[in-house]
């Protein structure tokens, strides 16, 4: 009962209806499965059979998709590859997970000696992308034209569909195992909260190697909907896929939605197609929020708070509840309520449960939460206990069941015994007109631990000063939640592959990787 039964149904129900629409290059459902069971023939042929991890390094494509439905129809194991690692990071996974089959693009193939030679358990390199790939490597469209079809592996739900590795926003990312079964849950689940149907066409505007444009994608298939692509996030090119195509869904981290809007061609009558922006990921200031209502006034926003842990979603917030005004407004500083399925709590040190409005760690139990960390027993066990995910964020749950996520509990600041929580302060500072981006972290202070610090992106030059920024501060949040220093910079913003803000790398000049003072 593995993922693969979704194209079964969609060749059955939308055979002839298009499935992927990448550039000028468009499949039909039928077309995209019978390629799919070529591929798998031949991935199999190659060693990739029941359980073999095989790894994906390419942008976002249609050939995206085909190596993950290929990799489940053989019964193989998907490890796709973040593209923003570097080549240290990219050898590390491969060897973590095992893989000894690697798919690049053209995107890639330069990496691909440098690879080969430090990975030695590769044995196969596929070259899925345009022109000629390199030496040695096998041809994805020989596979998917002339490779043997076999039948659908169709595994046990219990079965790894893939290992994914997480956001590495906190430092070295780790596999998360995810089964056909997580994964089916996330597909239902975001095929009742994104109201999804076999007319709507999602758009692959966020990266394909991450959990979160992957499990959409399975939920668009689920219901045998239209897979749109951008080959990586870049604002004109979305916007370009969206006017041509008539794009219905589009998932978005909040740094995402903020660079569409900045966009000189952002019209917002251009986005009339939309019906539904799935956005989450990281805290979404109250003022970018806003900012999203107005300018997708035919769009149905949708939050979800979750990560690769817990297959993406745990809690939703629901398209009613993005208004600022009226008898559902009030709740945009939360991140909803548990999805299908789902139970959320929130806990103390103990284990505990916390009663409405005390902040403690957000613990979540269901069948979306994964297997386990790959090749990280004790890990696995010290996060997964009795069945309940330690998140490691903080957070609160109010008397209706709206979560709200605080902070992440190793970006809490402790500061004279006070803590204070980041997401807060943030906050904040976005609601000043001369602020593009914020984040706040805890430097060392000798008076208090740690002291509040903000690190500001102005919207232009000379746009604000920090002084400013902290008497704005002080009339909106608690004086000693107002930040102690703050560095207004034109340095590039350091951020992650899935587009959140790196607060490591803000913190290095302070503290050193064991979380001691650099002096
Ligand atoms: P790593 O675990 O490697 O440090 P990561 O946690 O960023 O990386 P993901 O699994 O992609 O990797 O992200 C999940 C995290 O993102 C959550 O634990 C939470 O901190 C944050 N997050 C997700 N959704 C939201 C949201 N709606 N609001 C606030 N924070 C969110
Ligand atoms: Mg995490």
């Amino acid at each position: 009962m593995g993922l693969t039964r979704a194209l079964h149904r969609a060749v059955q129900v939308n055979g002839n209806g298009a499935a992927t629409i990448a550039g000028a290059r468009v499949q039909s459902w039928r077309a995209f499965t019978d390629r799919v069971a070529r591929l798998a023939g031949a991935l199999q042929a190659r060693g990739a059979g029941r359980g073999a991890r095989v790894a994906m390094l390419a942008r976002n494509s249609d050939r995206y998709l085909e190596y993950y439905y290929a990799t489940f129809w053989a019964g193989g194991i998907a490890v796709p590859i973040n593209t923003r690692w570097a080549v240290p990071e990219m050898v590390f996974a491969l060897d973590d997970a095992g893989a000894e089959i690697l798919i690049v693009d053209h995107h890639f193939q330069h990496l691909v000696p440098e690879i080969a030679q430090a990975a030695p358990r590769l044995r196969t390199i596929v070259f899925c992308g345009d022109g000629q790939g390199p030496a040695g490597a096998l041809a994805w469209e020989e596979m998917a034209a002339h490779g043997d079809p076999i039948d659908d592996a169709d595994g046990d739900w219990d079965e790894v569909a893939g290992i994914f590795y997480t956001g590495g926003t906190t430092g070295r990312s780790k596999g998360v195992m995810l089964s056909h079964g997580n994964l089916f849950t996330n597909s239902m689940a975001e095929a009742i909260w994104l109201n999804l149907r076999q007319r709507s066409s999602y758009l692959h505007a966020a990266p394909s190697f991450h959990l979160a444009d992957a499990a959409a994608g399975f939920a668009t298939t689920a219901v045998a909907g239209c897979h749109l692509f951008v080959d990586a996030f870049d604002p004109s090119a979305v916007l370009d896929v969206i006017r041509a195509r008539g794009a219905t869904h589009l998932l978005l981290v909040p740094t995402m939605i903020q660079m569409l809007l900045e966009h000189p061609a952002f019209v917002a009558d251009d986005m009339r197609s939309v019906e539904t922006i799935f956005y989450g990921g990281s805290p979404m200031s109250e003022a970018l929020l806003a900012r999203a209502i107005w300018a997708f006034p035919n769009a149905a926003l949708v939050q979800a708070y979750g990560m690769t842990e817990t297959t993406a979603i745990a809690t939703v917030l629901e398209p009613g509840y993005h208004t600022l005004a009226g008898p559902l407004a009030g709740r945009l500083n939360s991140v909803g309520r548990a999805a299908s399925h789902v139970e959320v709590q929130v806990v103390d040190g103990r284990g505990a449960e916390h009663p409405p409005g005390g902040v403690g760690e957000i613990v979540v139990r269901g069948p979306n939460v994964m297997k386990g960390y790959w090749n990280l027993p004790d890990l696995t066990a010290a996060t997964v206990r009795n069945g309940w995910m330690h998140t490691g964020d903080a957070g609160y749950m109010d008397a209706d069941g709206f979560l709200h996520v605080v902070d992440r509990l190793k970006d809490m600041i402790i500061s004279g015994g006070e803590n204070v929580y980041s997401a807060e302060v943030e906050n904040a500072i976005a609601q000043h007109p001369g602020v593009r981006l914020c984040a706040v972290i805890g430097i060392p202070d000798a008076r208090w631990g740690e002291a509040v610090h903000a690190v500001v992106w102005p919207t232009g030059p000379a746009a604000v000063r920090g002084e400013e920024i902290i008497a704005h501060c002080r009339k909106l949040i608690a004086g000693y939640k107002c930040p102690r220093s703050v560095d207004v910079t034109d340095r590039p913003v350091p951020l992650s592959a899935a587009g959140k803000i790196l607060k490591n790398v803000l913190r290095e000049p302070y503290w050193d990787s064991q979380g001691r003072q650099v002096h």
